[in-house]
């Protein structure tokens, strides 16, 4: 297989692969054979999602195959349809484990260098439970664009009623990011996710 998802956070991965009905085996952060076949599974569905919809770039495939099936099933169809209208886009953050988002939340806080980026820790963001991804949209020659309205105009392009778009949260609006539409709460997912339930009922 291909450089292993997560290989620092072996119960990360466990949790994904059987809230996907992969893995049935204890979840306990030890990669044995089980969680190996589960990941080899895993790693073929998504090779067949690719080969059905399209194949992107480098980072956007890198990214897309840390998300649940369905939600790599979603990004797909939106990435499509974005590039088909002539956006730039790549998807360059998708599922991060809890240990990932705490290093995230330390940035810019506690004397830590840069931005402040998320106001999630770990087990608090989307981002941690495979169903949610952020876009960056790029200039011809590559420059990151960072105003909204080249980013309203990937949601005209890509929006569908499987998603939820944080361009459309009150509060702290996140227009680079997008979610599969699940209708529970965080708190909700968070403890499906940690039981390896499943936490995309649909598509
Ligand atoms: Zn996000």
């Amino acid at each position: 297989m291909s450089a292993r998802l997560f290989a620092d956070d072996v119960l990360f991965f466990q949790r994904l692969l059987k809230s996907e009905g992969l893995y049935t085996k204890e979840l306990d952060g030890i990669w044995g054979p089980y969680t190996e076949k589960a990941a080899n599974d895993f790693e073929a569905l998504s090779d067949l999602l690719r080969a059905e919809i399209m194949a992107f770039d480098f980072r956007t495939e890198k990214n897309i195959r840390t998300l649940a099936l369905s939600a790599q099933k979603q990004a797909r169809i939106f990435m499509k349809k974005v590039l088909a209208a002539g956006i730039k886009a790549k998807i360059i953050s998708g599922s991060r484990t809890y240990a990932e988002q705490n290093r995230l939340f330390r940035q810019g806080r506690y004397g830590n260098p840069g931005p402040v980026i998320t106001h999630a820790r770990g087990g608090r963001s989307n981002h941690n439970f495979g169903i949610a991804w952020d876009i960056g949209i790029f200039t011809e020659t590559g420059g990151y664009i960072t105003e909204g309205a080249a980013y309203d105009k990937a949601a005209e392009a890509g929006m569908s009623e499987a998603l939820e778009w944080g361009g459309d949260w009150s509060g702290f609006v996140d227009k680079p990011h997008y979610q599969l539409q699940l209708g529970i709460t965080l708190a909700m997912l968070r403890a499906k996710f940690e039981n390896g339930d499943s936490v995309t009922m649909l598509a």
